[in-house]
């Protein structure tokens, strides 16, 4: 299947919720395309093609449909996942990021010990105005980490989330 065949799969899989979780969004729903095996397949593989050059020793997947792709990917490189959690999920001592959203604040925290000395890719399914990923990319800083890039399935190319992440090799599957 060539490289537009299997993009073509994937968004064919990708459903379009109104409306969700507040009027105004349009929700990019990936549940049929993690309910189909061979579209889920391929998000995998395509990743795992386009993010082979960055050679990370970790695979940092944001909570919750990180976690779903960015286990995936890292299985697939051989190497290790480390999740990034709402507050007050993880049982270890825990560092917080506080980033702003439209209204008000959200957070997110990772193990103390998760990151410190290695290079990470950091994943999620969609990237929106970029405040998650950059908190993200914040907290493995912090942590004495690395972030060697970003992987994404979809990219809400408008939004232009992209600008807050600085230079570094940015891959999304999808672009709407
Ligand atoms: P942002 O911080 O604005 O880049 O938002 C990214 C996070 O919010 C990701 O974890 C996404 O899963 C979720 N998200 C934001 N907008 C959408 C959307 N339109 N459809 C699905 N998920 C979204």
């Amino acid at each position: 299947m060539s490289s537009d065949d299997r993009i073509q799969r994937i968004q064919s899989r990708i459903r379009d919720v109104p409306d969700f979780p507040k009027p105004g969004i349009v929700f990019k729903d990936v549940t049929p395309l993690l309910g189909d095996g061979a579209a889920f397949r391929i998000v995998t593989d395509l990743l795992a093609e386009r993010v082979g050059a960055t050679k990370p020793e970790l695979i940092v997947g944001i909570e919750s449909r990180g976690f779903i792709f960015g286990a995936a990917l890292a299985e697939r490189l051989g190497v290790g996942f480390v999740p990034v959690r709402k507050p007050g999920k993880l049982p270890y001592r825990s560092v917080r990021e506080t980033y702003s959203l439209e209204y008000g604040t959200d957070a997110l925290e990772m193990h103390e010990d998760a990151v410190a000395g290695r290079r990470c890719l950091v994943v999620d399914d969609l990237l929106a105005t970029g405040g998650t990923a950059a908190a993200t990319g914040k907290l493995v800083e912090r942590l004495g980490g690395t972030v060697e890039g970003f992987a994404f399935v979809i990219e809400l190319d408008f939004l232009k989330g992209r600008a807050r992440l600085g230079s570094r090799p940015l891959h999304a599957l999808i672009h709407y």
